[in-house]
């Protein structure tokens, strides 16, 4: 039975981890998670037989992306435990003091709510900067870091060799504001909260994208110097200041953990004063040395502890329950609260995710209930409080038909969602073209909810071939469009026609297929061609696509109507092909030219696969040019590179110095 729920609880860890760290968008909130962890933490407690090394307990739960360089950290970034009572403060502080046989000081610092950096800096000038990523092995993010404006590139005093210092990027609460105020504009997905929305900002691999965002700094740790530092982690935090680092003001040194208690206490109740989100109180053994020798688990240090602040919890009243229809159909009822303010934010509704939900969490309409946010800024509905019901309050009876389109809806054995299945559904359309054209997808700038609202409205889209029809003088008649406007979406939706392949599948919006699936289908294929002729088979047997994934995407690309849109949407120019990723730098900046007919490659894969290896590919043959690759029927450039001393490769060699780089088809 144990050993069951632990593996379920492992399971159900390891995948909100991975919406959290490698999707920066996470479906549940910290509360939700902490209190898996804490079950599964303490079904390993009684059960340490059962503690495997690869548990969510005893690693550091980031990933690293695809994409980045990686950097080996030389000292691990750990996490934190967590504590949610003043008990286990006190346990916490009894254990120090008994492995240390004595008192000790203890340094009190804000939790601040973002995602842990390291900077390095040799001769005081920074070299490089990374993610925390598994604590082992980060991302290399220098160039994004780079454009942190409050980040020195020079310290203030000269500080001989390495200077590893660690801290936290986090978005503060009016930048997280405005940046969701744009994604709303854009029609693009909101962020979950500020620490989604630093992380997703900093792990961009374009640094001006990061460049955009307003990302700020707070160091709060010391990894490694090559020069002998104070024994006192807060005087290390004073000498970061005089250095340039930007360092919290917040943070005191205290002698008793019964200080520790009235600091965490006022924060508790003043939290929501500052200008950045924290959800919690850090606390650290001030003593550089005594640190030492309390020493680290695998995941966390000994002689740190987080103390986590419960959720901020509200009550307010139901005045009505919503249906919202979803691109996929899923009908989903909504809370519509009376206007209340919490933790930063006014909340007026909240989603309530299904019918069942709502009968299990016993919610009626007119119901006072408690809202709560979990340090995140989606709003959730803990629970009613039905001894404070009037009468007056009415029972939610699920539609029977869908709200947009009036078809039957259905509800499949196993699912918790009702769906409208109706192809014409114009609450779909919407949502889907909404999907479609948002920032993951084909990211067209200026078609978002309300233009897309007008588009359907005035029946110019009924499916997303018709966006690349649109003419100029159709969206002049639309209400808010003028000739800059109008230009603009046109000039943007022939942009989008360019997007890679991902990004294409990403849009078409297959069930199960998002972002990185879309991206590990485009990187194997190739092209949407070779894709769609696909067996169910053969897409099971490629790593991370199960055989739900298979099907679902099988299914999509064997319906008539959604193929005879993609056929459209080829006529109308949009690139079906995906260009390989770099994956070696064998042949970094070779450059070379390619003539004649190759037998096993076309001339596009064989650019690819040069490129793939850092190579440059021209057309012509001149000095700088270090291969000819010679096919089939070579013409007069053959003679040229003959003229100029160039090296010739016939098929045989050039496909033996790609294998040899690394390539493989
Ligand atoms: P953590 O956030 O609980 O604590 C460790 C981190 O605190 C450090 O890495 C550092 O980045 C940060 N920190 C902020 N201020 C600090 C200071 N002054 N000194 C030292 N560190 C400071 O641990 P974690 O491993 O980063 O994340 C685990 C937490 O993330 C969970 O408890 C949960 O709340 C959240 N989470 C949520 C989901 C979800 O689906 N909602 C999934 C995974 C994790």
């Amino acid at each position: 039975m144990s050993q069951e729920r632990i593996n379920k609880l492992r399971d159900l860890i390891n995948y909100h981890n991975y919406r959290y760290y490698v999707l920066d968008d996470p479906e549940i909130s910290d509360a939700q998670y902490d209190s898996l962890y804490k079950e599964l933490e303490a079904l390993e407690k009684n059960h340490p037989e059962l503690i495997t090394p690869d548990s969510p307990t005893q690693r550091v739960g980031g990933a690293v992306l695809s994409g980045f360089d990686t950097v080996v950290h030389s000292v691990p970034l750990l996490s934190l435990s967590n504590i949610f009572t003043l008990d286990e403060l006190n346990a916490f502080d009894q254990r120090v003091k008994e492995s240390v046989k004595g008192q000790v000081k203890y340094t009190a610092e804000l939790k601040i709510d973002g995602l842990a950096i390291s900077l390095t800096y040799r001769d005081s000038v920074l070299i490089r900067g990374a993610t925390r990523g598994d604590g082992q092995i980060g991302e290399d993010i220098t160039s994004n870091l780079r454009t942190i404006p409050s980040i020195p590139l020079r310290l203030r005093e000269f500080v001989e060799g390495d200077l590893e210092v660690r801290g936290e990027c986090y978005m503060d609460k009016n930048a997280f504001r405005e940046l969701n105020e744009i994604q709303v504009e854009k029609g693009a997905k909101l962020f979950a909260n500020p620490r989604n929305a630093a992380a997703g900002s900093l792990r961009q691999l374009d640094p001006k994208v990061t460049a955009t965002r307003k990302l700020n700094v707070f160091m709060y740790a010391l990894g490694y110097c090559d020069q002998s530092v104070s024994d006192s982690h807060h005087e290390v935090l004073q000498w970061f200041s005089k250095l340039g680092l930007r360092t919290n003001n917040q943070s005191r040194r205290f002698d008793s953990i019964e200080e520790v208690k009235e600091f965490i206490n006022y924060w508790q109740d003043h939290r929501d004063e500052l200008p950045y989100e924290i959800d919690g109180i850090v606390i650290k053994v001030d003593s550089r040395s005594v640190q030492e020798l309390l020493g680290a688990t695998a995941k966390s240090p000994r002689w740190a502890i987080a103390y986590k602040f419960p959720p901020t919890q509200k009550t307010t009243r139901v005045t009505d329950i919503i249906v919202q229809v979803g691109r996929t159909g899923a009908v989903t009822p909504l809370a519509l609260l009376e206007p209340i303010f919490i933790a930063g934010s006014t909340v007026s509704r909240a989603t309530l995710h299904n019918e069942d939900n709502i009968k299990n969490k016993d919610i009626q309409i007119g119901d006072t209930v408690v809202i709560q946010k979990a340090g995140d800024i989606i709003p959730e509905v803990v629970r009613s409080l039905p001894e404070l019901r009037t009468g007056a309050e009415k029972i939610f009876e699920m539609p029977k038909s869908c709200p947009a389109c009036n078809s039957q809806l259905v509800r499949e054995q196993g699912e918790a969602a009702w769906r409208c299945i109706s192809r014409s559904c114009p609450a779909q359309l919407k949502e889907g073209l909404v999907h479609f054209a948002s920032r993951d997808a084909l990211d067209i700038e200026g078609m978002g909810p309300a233009v897309i609202e007008q588009l359907v409205e005035s029946g110019l889209v009924k499916n997303p071939a018709d966006i690349f029809k649109l003419k100029k003088d159709e969206l002049l008649k639309l209400e808010r469009f003028g000739e800059k406007s109008a230009t603009n979406l046109l000039a943007n939706i022939k942009k989008a026609k360019s997007q890679s392949l991902s990004r294409l599948l990403t849009a078409l919006g297959i069930r199960h297929v998002g972002v990185q699936t879309a991206q590990v289908l485009a990187q194997h294929f190739g092209s949407l061609e070779k894709l769609m002729q696909a067996s169910q088979d053969e897409l099971a047997n490629i790593p991370d696509i199960g055989p739900t994934i298979a099907e679902s995407i099988y299914d999509f690309f064997n319906n008539e109507e959604n193929r005879s849109i993609i056929k459209e949407l080829q006529v109308l120019g949009l690139n079906f092909y995906e260009d390989k990723q770099v994956i070696g730098e064998a042949l970094k900046d070779k450059v070379f030219v390619v003539t004649g007919t190759l037998t096993s490659f076309s001339r596009k894969e064989a650019k690819e696969a040069i490129v793939s290896l850092g190579g440059k590919v021209t057309e012509s043959v001149s000095r700088n040019t270090d291969y000819v690759v010679a096919g089939q029927k070579p013409g007069s450039k053959l003679d040229r590179a003959s003229e100029l001393g160039v090296t010739i490769l016939d098929e045989d060699q050039f496909v033996a110095i790609l294998s040899e780089g690394g390539y493989q088809r």
